[in-house]
């Protein structure tokens, strides 16, 4: 655990709070998880300026690039699906040596070596959790953290601000079946897969057309006696090369065009249709949707293993009995091995639900998916999912996040324009494509427009001299 910043400006025990002393920290900014939205915020924020503390409650950086973390979902053939060039941060390039979809283990050496380059560490608090985040007077925030492993005391410190970056890819969401408690045969998350050991010489059902989905349905095509795949509806498939090149780089040279939308998507419908073909021919449902408007999938093996007969595409499940799976239509499948593509949830424990506006079902109402309308100290980092890499879309969110907590303090009477900005655009969406209704969509943003909103706020933000 690194020690500078905090031991030396500890002043002791000046606050209470509920009969508890609180550490007053002053003018730092407190960064909640160290993966790659955590470590762009902490950059950022230095540049700026700023003290950081981070709390981190794994023992290293990375969030889900590191696949020993405890909740990391990241499986043993994890490649990403967005390109080199979109994925890296603007100012740390990856090595021109590494392939166009580098493996998951490159990914978590990129950050680490990005954490060494910034000289990061020493403001990060490892195997440390944030237990609690509380407002306390003049927009500071009171923040209890305890070690991770749940032992220890807990111990309260007070920030001018708290960026929130503790990723959304790590609280499963489950699927609430008829009968799957009955089930007994054996039923795992995608977050608990790690390999194809759960799955050789198995009958596997996997359920959700997802990246993650269409992954291990082609990990079990390979390993297991028998594969499903259960999707609800039709989807497009993109294959990760398009003429020879990375598909989201085609993509982004379409955006360029500043098309309209329906022209942008008979463009892509006539190259998905001439490269992967009419997928009804392998038994696929026809799309349902127009491209964009779903998260794209992106897998060019998929259709290869459908092909050789190693997938076996199936309707939605309707419900579980103790042996069995019954399914859409009728039919009834045995499987040994079931694995619950159904994504994730984002979670902020730590956190009043009032204070991100969370509805209901979990979905926090932001403006820029980053600015908290009634809370201008408070930020979220990395809550995106969008059509190409999130990393250069983080960068600029915590660059505009460090821009706005500086303009506050430099230039107060410039800053309440954006504070009222905060309220209108809080929970507007940045893409034109008409998305379906679900949470794998409630953070996705067409990255062209997302990144020139951001530009307009980084313009609007721009520090006084
Ligand atoms: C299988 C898979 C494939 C993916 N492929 C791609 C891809 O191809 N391209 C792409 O751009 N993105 C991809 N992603 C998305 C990926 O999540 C992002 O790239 C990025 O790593 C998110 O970083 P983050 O820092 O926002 O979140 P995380 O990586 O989840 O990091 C959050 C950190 O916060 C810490 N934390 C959480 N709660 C607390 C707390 N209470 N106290 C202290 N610390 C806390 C966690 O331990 C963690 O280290 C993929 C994700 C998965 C799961």
């Amino acid at each position: 655990m690194s020690t500078s910043t905090y031991d030396s400006n500890e002043t002791g025990a000046t606050l209470w709070r509920d009969g508890r002393p609180v550490y007053d920290r002053g003018d730092t900014v407190c960064v909640i998880g160290a993966g790659a939205s955590g470590l762009a915020a902490i950059k950022n924020l230095r540049e700026y300026g700023f003290g950081v503390d981070c709390y981190e409650r794994e023992t290293g950086v990375g969030g889900v690039w590191n696949w020993r973390h405890d909740r990391s979902p990241v499986y043993a053939s994890t490649h990403l699906i967005s390109s080199k060039p979109f994925t890296q941060f603007p100012d740390y390039p990856m090595p021109d040596s590494w392939p166009d979809y580098p493996h998951h283990s490159r990914l978590l050496s990129y950050l680490e070596r990005y954490a060494d380059h910034f000289d990061l560490r020493p403001h990060i608090w490892f195997g440390t959790e944030v237990v609690r985040v509380e407002r306390a007077e003049g927009e500071r925030w009171d923040v209890t953290t305890r070690s991770a492993g749940g032992h220890g005391v807990e111990r309260t410190h007070r920030y001018a601000a708290v960026v929130v970056a503790n990723g959304h890819n790590w609280s499963p969401k489950m699927p609430s079946y008829e009968g799957l408690e009955e089930f007994t045969g054996k039923i795992v998350h995608a977050s608990e897969y790690k390999d194809t050991t759960l799955l050789r010489g198995k009958r596997v059902l996997v359920i959700g057309a997802g990246n993650t989905g269409c992954d291990i349905a082609v990990e079990a095509a390979q390993s297991a006696a028998k594969c499903w795949h259960s999707t609800r509806r039709g989807y497009w498939y993109a294959p990760k090369y398009l003429r020879g090149r990375p598909a989201d780089q085609i993509n982004d040279a379409v955006l360029a065009l500043r098309l309209p939308l329906r022209l942008r998507q008979w463009l892509l419908h006539r190259t998905l249709r001439l490269s992967v073909g009419d997928l009804t021919r392998f038994g696929l449902p026809e799309p349902d949707h127009k491209v964009y408007e779903t998260h794209p999938i992106v897998n060019s093996q998929l259709v290869y293993y459908i092909g050789h007969g190693a997938i076996t595409p199936v309707p939605d499940v309707v419900r579980f009995r103790w042996n069995s799976v019954e399914l859409a239509g009728g039919e009834e499948i045995e499987p040994d091995v079931v694995v619950l593509a159904t994504g994730y949830l984002p979670r902020f424990e730590f956190l009043a639900p009032d204070l991100l506006d969370v509805d209901g079902s979990g979905r926090p109402k932001l403006h820029l998916h980053a600015f908290v309308p009634g809370a201008p100290t408070l930020a979220v980092a990395g809550l995106l999912q969008p059509d190409s890499g999130v990393f250069p879309l983080v960068h600029w969110q915590t660059v505009a996040i460090a821009r706005w907590l500086r303009l506050r303090e430099t230039a107060p009477h410039k800053a309440e324009a954006f504070t009222a900005e905060m309220v209108t655009g809080a929970g507007r969406r940045w893409t034109r494509a008409n998305l379906k209704d679900s949470s794998r969509h409630w953070f996705e943003v067409n990255h062209t427009d997302y990144l020139r909103a951001l530009q307009r706020t980084l313009d609007k933000l721009e520090p006084v001299t």
